[in-house]
């Protein structure tokens, strides 16, 4: 394990400058110097081990969503704990940790009504890289530590949690908030990292037929691997296999896993009537709905959506899914980067080239 540190903080580097992926104006962004973060009450410093590059990243790069100049990107991230700021209790400086993309406060009334993602206000849980700084850097702030920190069992390598963060939470509660039960028929449209958690969280849920949809046939090759029973083109007209397989009922339950149009009309085209359509996807622009899919808004469906669970209990009970090994997230893993080479990483992720699905970023 790692060594012991004196006093309240482990001190690692003098310059007190770190390295930091840094968002200037939409296209222009790169690593810059910036001051380590010390932490504040209720705050913790980690160390970055293990990093990577989300989708909304490339949103946010190309000023798709609006974040402030000056922001450091990323909200995944596993570490050792630098520095413990005051009223963090019952942890130590040189812990392994995991802190979810979203960091509720566990206080608030959003937080205390179940609904913690949304703390203090409408997306308010999603800080990291948002509206603070994130972890695409040395080092991180964790605001509201003592509800955000999980201690990662020894035996559980970085790159086994490191997409627990993000993907699997998101994917898995677009499966949780669809309600699927045993036995259930459920289509999954896109296969990215998250649409690819969606059909694992399918499958974990009991599906007994889950259909996978997407362009890319690497992607439905890993589908498959995470428990999908039919891969299908989304050119081969998805929606009409679909329906023909069920018989003309249509799915218990449909996952919109890309946040486009046209995957949303197919997810409610294959709903069968009383069925759930789980919107995980990130839309922007305009979204529609068509009402004769719809069943002229009289067919019993409901449609809910998710942002990512966070928390530190969510982040324990995945670890324990992967612990048990129901949960293995490394084939996800497609390559490796370290953080100097950090624009190489998001020109290769957000160009989509060589197959990636997700890269790891090693910080330290
Ligand atoms: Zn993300
Ligand atoms: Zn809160």
């Amino acid at each position: 394990m790692l060594p012991a540190v004196e006093q309240r903080g482990s001190v690692t580097n003098t310059t007190g400058l770190m390295k930091a992926n840094v968002f200037r104006a939409p296209g222009q962004f790169g690593l810059e110097q910036k001051p380590i973060p010390s932490p504040g009450y209720g705050e913790a410093v980690i160390k970055v081990n293990l990093t990577t590059i989300c989708g909304t990243d490339i949103h946010i790069i190309k000023g798709e969503y609006p974040v402030k100049p000056g922001l450091t990107i990323g909200h995944e991230a596993v570490g050792v704990i630098h520095q413990l700021g005051p009223g963090v209790t019952g942890y130590e400086i040189g812990q392994r940790v995991l802190a979810g993309a979203i960091t509720p406060c566990g206080q608030c009334e959003a937080c205390l009504s179940g609904h913690a993602s949304q703390c203090g206000g409408a997306l308010g849980g999603w800080r990291l890289g948002n509206t603070i700084d994130g972890t695409q850097a040395e080092y991180v702030l964790i605001p509201h530590a003592q509800a955000n920190l999980t201690i990662i069992p020894d035996d559980l390598r970085n790159e086994e949690v490191l997409l627990l963060t993000d993907i699997a939470s998101t994917g898995f509660s677009a499966a949780e908030r669809g309600n699927i039960q045993i036995g259930d028929t459920v289509a999954v449209f896109a296969q990215g990292p998250i649409g690819l958690c969606a059909t694992l969280g399918a499958k974990l849920r009991g599906a007994a037929q889950i259909f996978a949809v997407d362009a890319e046939p690497r992607r439905l090759q890993t589908a498959q691997l995470f428990g999908a029973t039919h891969q299908l083109h989304s050119s081969a007209r998805p929606v009409e296999t679909i329906l023909a397989e069920t018989g003309g009922r249509g799915v218990d339950v449909a996952i919109e896993a890309l946040g486009a149009q046209g995957t949303f009309e197919s997810a409610l085209r294959v709903l069968r009537p009383g069925g759930t359509l789980s919107s995980v996807g990130v839309y922007s622009g305009h979204l529609s709905v068509p009402l004769d899919a719809l069943g002229a808004g009289l067919a019993d469906h409901t449609i809910v959506t998710t942002l990512c669970p966070g928390g530190k209990e969510r982040m324990a009970r995945l670890m324990r899914l992967v612990q048990a090994g129901r949960l293995d997230l490394t084939p996800l893993l497609t390559h490796r980067f370290t953080l100097d080479e950090i624009s190489a990483a998001y020109d290769l992720f957000s160009q989509r080239k060589d197959n990636v699905l997700k890269i790891a970023i090693q910080v330290a």
